[in-house]
């Protein structure tokens, strides 16, 4: 599909397809197919789009008849640019462009001219100098995106911010006083006339530049928006016109203007042409080939099925990165071009970026706004290693694009995700690992027996606690021994840990003995009888033991004692005798009580 046709509204007609059979082209189908559309579009011929969505329809143009066209002239040997320039002269031809990128040269001619040009073999070719659109849509959903977070991630920019990287954007120019973008040069290319002419007329007027450059490098500064990589360093290189279309010529004198500098990195360029042409294709070659990555709008003409080769130039061209539209739900954005040459996707629906006068505006779709998303990736990655070659940019860019399940066709790599580029693995994901507390026997342990979830780094305190009779042995931590009874761990892994709790052996058995004993064994009248009771272990004395004696005398009432036993085991009672205590045998018995049982010693005296 050639997009003039769409856009002008004209009609061609097989009559002038015959006109155009007539000439008899020689170089071949693609010539015929050129000057076809010289026939078929009568004034300026090819047009690349601006990628915007909302374009499209509204482009006229007068169908004045006017024999001349401009076409691009590619020589094989530039070298002999003198005799080049001549030749083209001597066709007829009015030189309105040169180029040291390609060995083309840019003239206004009639078909006819260009035809006998054509077969001069110091001529590779000769194409028309065809009309580019820029493609199009704060999206600071989109910003979310590439950085893989809900919530943008500014972590990303402690590694790079894309300070010092160049990026240009060709494109309809950028607000050169807008509040959020800080533009540091730039240059317009515009054909008028018979003169492909530059100046510093680089401001936009259209808004589509301004919105793509506010995606790479709106400024971190609090107002407005921000873009993916708010240092780098903006140029805007106004290829197209405020109406959003331009000419290869002026693209490619874009490109030149970039490729002749050493500050630039990255060329953004969210434009594109469903019409293929080789002076376009040899200079981005030509730049890739020097070190400087081109990104660009895979194109907005998918359908909504997602079926067929869509993907536009320069997209489709090896060397230029072309880059598909996703929407906020991760599915791709049912304009988006489709075809094996999409290499990334990005957001590119509903996009809110910069606009002239300071302005912002939200609700842009169209692959022209999945482009720069990529371009401020690839200054965020070059941030991280200025040293790095435009190669090993796009392939780190393609390595760590995230998968959203789409088609291949769809997605390429997948997402670009800025982050993961420059190497941010974003917040540490907590690992959770498992504390199995065994079974004990004899005590209780604190958690209890069973598995625990804990998160890495998590601090936990194991404590045991015996039952009566028995005592706490040891933990056993992962086959380490701990004699602790509280003891703390911190989780860096999956844990086992067992309470081991041993039983009190009883004592060994003591079986107390108790003697007792009176001063004297024969009594007589007034006097004390003293009574000495001692306990034994049996061997060494057991002091403290409370013991009972009793003096049961032959008649009357009996006499009860109570003491405690003194360090060396003995306590000593003292029984009293009276002239008229009765006579006869006084029985003492003495006993202590030990774990439940009475253990007893017995004497006696005699009163006479
Ligand atoms: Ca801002």
């Amino acid at each position: 599909m050639f997009l003039y046709a769409i856009n002008t509204g004209y009609k061609y007609t097989e009559r002038k397809r015959s006109d155009d059979s007539s000439v008899g082209y020689e170089r071949g189908e693609i010539m015929r197919r050129l000057l076809n559309g010289y026939y078929g579009k009568v004034t300026v011929v090819l047009i690349v789009f601006l990628m915007i969505l909302s374009i499209g329809t509204s482009r006229v143009q007068s169908a004045e008849p006017v024999d001349k066209v401009e076409v691009l002239v590619g020589f094989n040997d530039m070298s002999a640019r003198e005799q080049n320039r001549g030749l083209v002269r001597a066709f007829g031809g009015e030189i309105y462009a040169e180029f040291g990128i390609v060995d083309v040269i840019a003239a206004r001619m009639t078909p006819q001219q260009a035809s006998a040009l054509a077969r001069n073999p110091r001529v590779s070719y000769i194409e028309p100098d065809s009309e580019v659109h820029a493609l199009a849509q704060d999206v600071p959903w989109g910003i979310d995106r590439v950085f893989g977070a809900e919530d943008y991630s500014f972590g990303t920019w402690d590694s790079s911010r894309g300070a010092g990287i160049g990026v240009a954007v060709l494109d309809t120019g950028v607000d050169m006083d807008h509040e959020d973008l800080e533009v540091v040069g730039g240059r317009r290319f515009y054909l008028r006339g018979l003169t492909l002419r530059s100046d510093d007329q680089y401001n936009d007027v259209n808004g589509h530049g301004t919105h793509v450059a506010g995606t790479i490098a709106a400024l971190d500064n609090g107002i407005g928006v921000v873009g993916v990589a708010p240092e780098a360093k903006l140029y805007a290189v106004k290829v197209l016109g405020d109406n959003g279309s331009g000419s290869v010529s002026a693209i490619v004198a874009g490109i030149e203007w970039v490729y002749n500098r050493s500050d630039i990195s990255i060329i953004n360029m969210s434009l594109g042409s469903s019409t293929y042409s080789a002076t376009f294709e040899n200079a981005c070659n030509r730049a890739y080939s020097e070190g400087i990555l081109i990104v660009s709008s895979a194109g907005n003409s998918g359908n909504t099925e997602g079926t067929g080769d869509t993907v536009g130039y320069p997209a489709k061209y090896a060397s230029v990165v072309a880059v598909a539209a996703s929407d906020i739900n991760d599915g791709r954005a049912y304009f988006s071009s489709t075809g094996l040459d999409v290499e990334l996707i990005a957001p590119g629906m509903n996009i809110k970026s910069t606009v002239p006068d300071s302005k912002y505006e939200d609700g842009w779709s169209g692959t022209s706004m999945a482009s720069p998303h990529v371009a401020g990736a690839a200054a965020l990655v070059w941030g991280t290693d200025p040293t790095m070659t435009n190669e090993e940019v796009r392939g780190i860019l393609a390595d760590t694009a995230g998968d959203l399940g789409l088609p291949t066709e769809h997605q390429g790599n997948g997402l670009v995700r800025a982050d993961l580029a420059v190497g941010d693995d974003g917040p540490v994901t907590p690992v959770t690992y498992t504390l199995t507390i065994g079974p004990s026997v004899g005590g209780t342990t604190d958690p209890l027996e069973g598995e625990y979830d804990y998160e890495s780094g998590d601090e936990v305190t194991l404590t045991a606690t015996a039952n009566p009779d028995y005592k706490f042995d040891r933990w056993v931590i992962d086959g380490n021994a701990v004699y602790d009874s509280e003891t703390s761990i911190t989780m860096s892994k999956d844990i086992r840990a067992d309470a081991y709790f041993s039983l009190i052996p009883d004592e060994p058995g003591i079986e107390p003995i108790i003697e007792v004993s009176t001063d004297k064994v024969d009594y007589s009248g007034n006097t004390w009888v003293y009574i000495t009771a001692k306990v034994l272990d049996p061997t060494n004395p057991m002091p403290g033991e409370t013991v009972n004696v009793v003096v049961a005398p032959p008649s009357g009432s009996i006499t009860s004692y109570t003491g405690m036993t003194d360090p060396s085991g003995q306590v000593v009672f003292k029984y009293r005798l009276l002239k008229t205590s009765p006579k006869g045998t006084y029985n003492v018995d003495a006993s202590i009580n030990w774990e439940g049982t009475t253990i007893v010693d017995q004497t006696f005296f005699t009163v006479k």
